[in-house]
């Protein structure tokens, strides 16, 4: 079945960009934040959300510029951990000495259950303790099954849950960046 494009590079860049504005008038500015991208996609769109910070931030006089961006890996996090035993960890890198003190902004490409996140909020707890947790995703295709939501999102999706939307990002070897919905 054929995809039907929801957003292009343009669109998907502009997204990233007026979630740097919404982060930095959330958390005035960019200072004690930290971005943990979930692979492998919120990996890629983290370093993308780091670079559109910077320059929003320049734009503001604020002298932080780009937060530091690390991984968050959850794979041993997940409730369903033990359905699949063969899952490998990938590796998780937390920029900086403690989470103390810092703001941490989850960065994923597609939110859905929600599960994903709830382990990830399991992951960084076994870190430290960050003053606080805030999540942005590129897309929000609804069906949540636990009490999260995102506080910054590009794009709400309505789907079915038998649709899949595909995030297609240069850094994953994708020959364009776009956003598409398949069946
Ligand atoms: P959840 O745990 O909220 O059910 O699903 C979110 C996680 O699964 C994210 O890490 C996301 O990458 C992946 N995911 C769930 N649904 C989709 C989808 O339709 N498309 C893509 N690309 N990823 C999805
Ligand atoms: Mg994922």
């Amino acid at each position: 079945s054929t995809g039907k494009q929801i957003l292009g590079a343009a669109e998907i860049q502009r997204s990233l960009v007026r979630i740097a504005h919404e982060i930095l008038e959330r958390n005035r500015g960019s200072h004690n934040l930290v971005l943990l991208g979930i692979p492998s996609g919120g990996v890629p769109l983290a370093h993308r959300l780091a670079a559109a910070l910077e320059v929003a931030a320049k734009e503001d006089d604020d002298p932080a510029g780009a937060p530091p961006v690390g991984t968050l890996d959850i794979t041993m996090y997940r409730d369903d951990l033990g359905r699949h035993p063969i899952r490998v960890p990938r590796p998780t890198r937390i920029p900086g000495e403690s989470l103390e003190g810092r703001t941490v902004i989850l960065v994923d490409d597609v939110l859905f259950s929600g599960r994903t996140i709830r382990a990830a909020l399991d992951a960084l707890g076994a870190i430290g303790r960050a003053d606080a947790v805030q999540l942005a995703v590129l897309i929000d295709r609804g069906h949540r099954e636990l009490p999260i939501r995102a506080d910054y999102v590009g794009k709400n999706l309505p789907t079915s849950r038998s649709e899949k939307i595909v995030v297609a990002l240069t850094e994953l070897g994708a020959a364009a960046d776009a956003v598409t919905i398949v069946d």
